[in-house]
């Protein structure tokens, strides 16, 4: 750590901070150039219905790094939150999903499948964050009624008005929206209601042991019949085993997603996924 300034007013710090932030400087200036050098791209992963039938999928972020191979989005995001390159890279990701959108729906078999994109809370709060999405919409040609945005707790709590506003214009035109990692924040049943959602997002670490928990097959079961009295449509994520989808299948789920049906996977696999 940061020692007490020195006499002539330098700060000293000891060789393994030193060498922490030389390897994080690194890693910043990597990040900089990594959109313009084509070192993102994004893994999908399957959605499904009570039936088993793919609905869609969530895109996820990542990150090949020429040196360091495959970086997870947990080893970057905060970087690229704290550095504001989340707002370039989070334009990527709506272009590239929109763009996938657009190419689905050329073919029957795919035409309906909704794309889930994860929203960080910086780019959220932008004000030009609305017509960024309806821009990107509008100039790749994707359906806006199959583009779906994760929002988290955190990103919704913040201030409510806007956030109400922003979501308002955005489901005008078609665009729908999902509460991520829902049950980990603190927002309230009151809040919860005015916020314009079409889903419910359990988070894995409800779903992880099912059902022989027996506190998380409460929450659980409490989370879908909030769904259900609110209007939403719930979604459990972290699905791994056939127990945990009997369980959930049972409680009234209506959608799926986990290594159970698929792990998150490049392109061209997941498509070879859907043809099978
Ligand atoms: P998330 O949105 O909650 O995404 C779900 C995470 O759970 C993904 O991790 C996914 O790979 C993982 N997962 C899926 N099924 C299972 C399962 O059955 N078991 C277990 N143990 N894990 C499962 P990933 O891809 O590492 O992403 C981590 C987080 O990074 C995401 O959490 C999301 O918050 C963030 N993220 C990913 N892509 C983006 C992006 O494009 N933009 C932003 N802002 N954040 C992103
Ligand atoms: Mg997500
Ligand atoms: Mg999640
Ligand atoms: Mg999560």
């Amino acid at each position: 750590q940061a020692k007490a300034l020195g006499k002539n007013g330098l700060r000293f710090f000891d060789p393994s901070m030193q060498a922490a932030l030389e390897s994080r400087t690194a890693l910043e200036s990597d990040l900089r150039q990594a959109i313009g050098a084509g070192q993102f791209v994004l893994h999908y992963q399957l959605q499904v219905s009570a039936l088993g039938d793919p609905i869609g999928a969530e895109v996820l972020l990542r990150w090949q790094h020429p040196r360091r191979g495959l970086v997870s989005p947990m080893d970057f995001i905060p970087m690229a939150e704290e550095t504001g390159l989340i707002l370039p890279i989070g334009l990527w990701v709506f272009e590239t999903a929109c763009l996938q959108i657009k190419k689905w729906s050329a073919i029957p078999a795919r035409a309906g499948l909704q794309l889930a994109v994860n929203v960080s809370a910086r780019q959220f709060r932008q004000a030009s964050f609305v017509d960024d999405i309806k821009n990107i919409l509008a100039r790749t040609g994707a359906n806006p009624v199959l583009l779906k945005l994760e929002l988290t707790e955190s990103v919704v709590l913040e201030e409510v008005d806007t956030v109400i506003e922003k979501m308002h214009a955005l489901k005008e035109i078609g665009v729908c929206f999902s509460l991520d990692d829902f049950g980990t924040g603190y927002s309230s049943l009151s809040y919860l209601q005015r916020l314009p959602l079409n889903q419910l997002k359990i988070d894995r670490s409800f779903v992880h042991n099912l059902p022989k928990d027996k506190s998380n097959a409460t929450i659980v079961r409490t989370i879908i019949n909030l769904g259900e009295s609110l209007g939403l449509n719930v979604i459990a994520e972290g699905v791994e085993t056939p127990e945990q989808r009997d369980f959930l299948l049972r409680s009234g789920c209506q959608a799926y997603q986990g290594y159970y049906f698929c792990k998150p996977i490049a392109i061209n696999e997941f498509e070879e996924l859907l043809d099978a």
